[in-house]
């Protein structure tokens, strides 16, 4: 069966680019019937586990990403490993090297000062004497001295290295026993049975060592897919001071998890000239062979574009619901629905929904100073005072519309005298969506205190 996993190493939070080739890799086993598991490579005994789990976890919830099975811990498959490095002992596959950290940095030093290319020379790799008193060995595979390592990349195509550029009996267990990265992916890619690895192309280099420990063992090689890294806008690979690579982090952003695993399958895949993509179009489309080589480029216009797009046209109770997170309960409103309607059609973010709800739900406490200034004149105030008085009932976004067309025609004044200082007084800045509307939902009533509060302001 079609097997890809999602193999992160504990870093307390999931990074947005882990979140894409996890995005990759559970597209193409979903859109197969295949599996898509989560093993969390924590070796690295330093580091806690369950809290990295809980993190991928609830990235993973609110993405609406889901893994089958339980979960793999590295490090509760230490016995496995060590099994496995044994088989190799005893094949005569992998061996002992008593080399002390004296010697390895001596060795170093020569290679160096040679110019060579630091590598492990070979010295235990036939030995057969009595081994030095006192030193824990490593365990070392006995890798091939010449030839190629080729294999067939699903993005990069035919992929080669030369045995004398690239290896040396590395470590597969270190002296206190414990395995290698490079040792203990294979043993699980190989156990749980994935055949499609999909990962970032900074582990490239350590896929030939991964084919020979998959040689040596006896397991069959998986279909490897390198997907080219995301780099920010300065060409240089992505980091905080790009923007957020923490998941969660867009979340509190105000980000729809729609709009960023759009964001993301497009940064290194696409389909024609397409650019929005629901779940089901990218399980309709995509297919990792079709993931681009070169690396691309974070574009945060693209994300606010993206999730501009999806606010838009999501139906209401799904906003609805995503924004309790903000601290706002449009269902609770009374004109909660129409309210949603006017600030998701400027919007780029939920955070942007939810200062705009806040300002026209809440009175004003402060009036921004700027607006007040340029806004609130003598001649605006006396405006506003007249034209509270014409508030008797609560009326729609058209009923308003009449009335306060009326009662600027009566009064000889244009639509400009009247809006921005009623936004002042209403929000306590200019910047509001239609005025009409925004009068329907704050209704006569509150209308009619908020002139009142300004007027009254000393
Ligand atoms: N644990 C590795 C990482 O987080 C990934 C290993 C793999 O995908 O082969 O970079």
């Amino acid at each position: 069966m079609l097997t890809t996993r999602f193999a992160p190493s504990p870093t307390g939070y999931l990074h947005i680019g882990g979140l894409r080739t996890a995005l990759y890799s559970y597209l193409y086993a979903r859109a197969n019937n295949g599996k898509f598991v989560l093993r969390i490579e924590d070796t690295d005994l330093k580091r806690n586990s369950e809290e990295a789990t809980v993190a991928i976890r609830e990235a993973f919830d609110w993405c609406g990403l889901d893994y089958d099975g339980e979960v793999t811990y590295q490090s509760k498959r230490f016995d496995v490993y060590a099994e496995y490095v044994k088989k190799l002992l005893d094949e005569g596959k992998a061996y002992k090297c008593y080399m002390t950290k004296e010697e390895l940095d001596e060795l170093r030093a020569t290679q160096e000062a040679n110019k060579q290319r630091p590598k492990y020379d070979g010295r235990y790799r036939d030995f057969t004497g009595t081994p030095p008193e006192g030193i824990d060995p490593v365990i070392r595979i006995k890798a091939p001295l010449r030839g190629e390592i080729k294999f067939k990349d699903g993005i990069k195509g035919d992929v080669k290295f030369n045995v004398e550029d690239i290896l040396d009996d590395f470590i597969i267990a270190r002296s206190d026993g414990t395995p290698t990265y490079n040792f203990t992916v294979v043993i699980d890619d190989a156990l749980m049975g994935i055949t499609h690895v999909i990962r970032g192309d900074d582990h490239l280099s350590n896929t030939p060592k991964q084919i020979v420990l998959y040689d040596a063992l006896g397991f069959s090689v998986p279909e490897f897919f390198h997907v080219a890294m995301i780099n920010g806008e300065d060409g240089k690979k992505l980091s905080k001071r790009h923007g957020a690579t923490d998941v969660m982090e867009y979340k509190k952003m105000g980000y729809l998890p729609e709009a960023l695993l759009n964001f993301l399958v497009r940064l290194g895949w696409s389909h024609g000239d397409d650019e929005i993509f629901s779940m089901e179009d990218m399980l309709k489309f995509f297919d990792p062979h079709d993931i681009n080589k070169s690396s691309s480029t974070y574009n945060a216009q693209k994300l606010d574009w993206l999730n501009a797009h999806y606010i838009k046209t999501f139906p209401y109770e799904r906003l609805a619901k995503d924004m309790k997170f903000f601290g706002v309960d449009f269902d609770s409103l009374k004109k909660g629905e129409l309210l949603l309607d006017i600030l998701r059609e400027r919007s780029k973010t939920l955070v942007d929904i939810a200062n705009g709800a806040l300002s026209i739900i809440n009175a004003p406490t402060e009036y921004d100073q700027k607006a007040y200034d340029k806004f609130i004149t003598p001649e605006s105030l006396e405006i506003l005072s007249k034209f509270k008085d014409i508030l008797t009932l609560n009326l729609d976004a058209s009923g308003y519309e009449t009335i306060t067309k009326e009662f600027l025609e009566q009064n000889g004044l244009k639509l400009k005298d009247l809006a921005q200082a009623l936004r002042v007084s209403l929000t306590g800045n200019s910047v509001s969506p239609s005025i009409f509307e925004v009068l329907e939902v704050i209704g006569s009533e509150e209308i009619k205190k908020r002139i009142d509060a300004i007027l009254n302001k000393k």
